[in-house]
């Protein structure tokens, strides 16, 4: 048997894959090594990533300053706990964030995964009202169609018919939900879109702590893209009806739409922001969740006085290197020039799919592209013939999409984008 088959006989055995079922013959592809936009599989085989590993390898893979960046760390100090102890990679990190991310975000609460950003962003508000004796104020109001990580907390914002919303009924806190804005990008904000908004809020904003949603592009829920205009009207009402405002950009941040974060679509920043995914470059697990000085001050003030989380590998030394490792890559590349390209490269190369009778369109934001389809792709069949074509990426339910790392040159974007064309075909 060659390492090929070695290495997925014994997966299938043994583990679980996201979304999976055990011993399944859903195809799963053993790679041995990455670098630049390639993936090298097990028996030789060479793919161009357009996946970026799930938003988060926005730099490609083995990168020379993020890799030197993560040995330094290394020789350093790899792990010390973070309750009572603090070291320089955190505070440089929490620092970069507060200067980069909207001016009103003045705290870093650091987590390992974007699930857990969330949870801390739904007890953060919750903690908030609590102090501000609002304490009825525990429910949280969302988009249908989103996506907030597979924590119970996370799952409960979940879009509740593609979510989990079914299965785990009795467990699941019961949340408020209006539809997608129906409003498209660039448009200005439909006014149907904010008397949903507003009748929600009319009726339970006394139960309600905070309006949670991915700003301007739904990213895992059907990668959806809406007006920014929403935003801008979503932040006067909560203002209005006293709902703390959180903005999910695990997905966007980062410079994945055209902007360093999403919400910069729009003229208004929320007042908790969770980020991960390509927070380290796609190289650790990280994630955060800012706030604003108001909100952390009421919570440090209040009763029990202290905000009620704390993770084992909170601010990790080695994540919050490759952190600032990849944020220092970003910064002082030419990345908005870059998105800008790419995105013309997707409009370009992407857009004759559009014209296969199975698609029903083709849509395009900075460095996502998305193809629907009228109905569900066979995964099975599918995911195997994009690997023959020589590319990565992974589609699910209507929709192929691409968001390739922002290193990618136009020959391997046309290369993703003719790959999608002749599978669906
Ligand atoms: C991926 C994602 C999450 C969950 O992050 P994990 O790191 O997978 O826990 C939450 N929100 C959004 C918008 C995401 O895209």
């Amino acid at each position: 048997m060659n390492q090929y088959q070695h290495l997925l006989q014994l997966d299938q055995q043994f583990i679980w894959h996201p979304y999976s079922s055990l011993g399944s013959d859903m195809p799963v592809f053993p790679v041995v090594s990455a670098s630049g936009v390639q993936l090298k599989l097990a028996d030789g085989r060479e793919l161009i990533d357009g996946m970026s590993s799930w938003w988060s390898a926005i730099h490609g893979y083995n990168h020379p300053q993020m890799n030197l960046a993560l040995e330094n760390q290394i020789k350093t100090m790899s792990h010390v706990m973070f309750g009572g102890l603090t070291h320089p990679p955190a505070v440089e990190l929490a620092k970069t964030l507060v200067e980069i991310t909207p001016d009103t975000l003045q705290s870093v609460f650091f987590s390992d995964s974007g699930s857990v950003a969330v949870e801390v962003a739904m007890k953060m508000a919750i903690q908030y009202w609590h102090d501000k004796q609002q304490p009825d104020k525990q429910k949280f109001l969302t988009l249908r169609g989103g996506y907030h990580g597979d924590t119970f907390g996370a799952m409960s914002v979940c879009d509740p018919v593609t979510g989990m919303h079914g299965l785990f009924n009795q467990s699941l806190a019961q949340q408020f939900f209006i539809d997608t804005p129906s409003s498209a990008f660039n448009a200005p904000c439909n006014a149907n879109d904010i008397e949903n908004l507003r009748s929600v809020l009319t009726e339970h904003h006394s139960q309600i702590a905070a309006f949670i949603l991915e700003p301007v592009v739904q990213g895992a829920g059907g990668m959806r893209f809406y007006s920014a205009d929403y935003l801008n009207k979503a932040r006067m009402l909560c203002d209005e009806f006293n709902v703390l405002l959180i903005f999910d950009e695990i997905a966007t941040g980062f410079g994945r739409t055209g902007k360093l974060f999403a919400c910069e679509h729009s003229n208004i920043e929320p007042d908790i922001m969770c980020i991960g995914k390509a927070l380290t470059g796609g190289y650790l697990s990280l994630a955060a969740t800012l706030t604003t000085q108001k909100i952390a001050q009421t919570i440090s003030n209040g009763n029990p006085g202290v905000f009620m989380h704390g993770p084992t590998f909170m601010a990790n030394p080695l994540a919050c290197a490759a952190a600032n490792a990849s944020i220092d890559i970003l910064l002082n590349s030419n990345w908005q020039t870059k998105i800008h390209t790419i995105e013309s490269w997707l409009q370009q190369y992407l857009s004759p799919c559009a014209t296969l009778a199975k698609v029903k369109n083709v849509r395009i934001l900075g460095a996502i592209g998305v193809v629907e389809c009228h109905e569900a792709v066979e995964m099975k069949t599918i995911q195997s013939a994009l690997v023959e074509q020589g590319v990565w990426i992974r589609p699910f339910g209507k929709l192929v999409y691409l968001m390739p790392p922002f290193i990618i040159n136009e020959a391997d974007t046309r290369g993703l984008c003719n790959a999608i064309f002749s599978v669906l075909k």
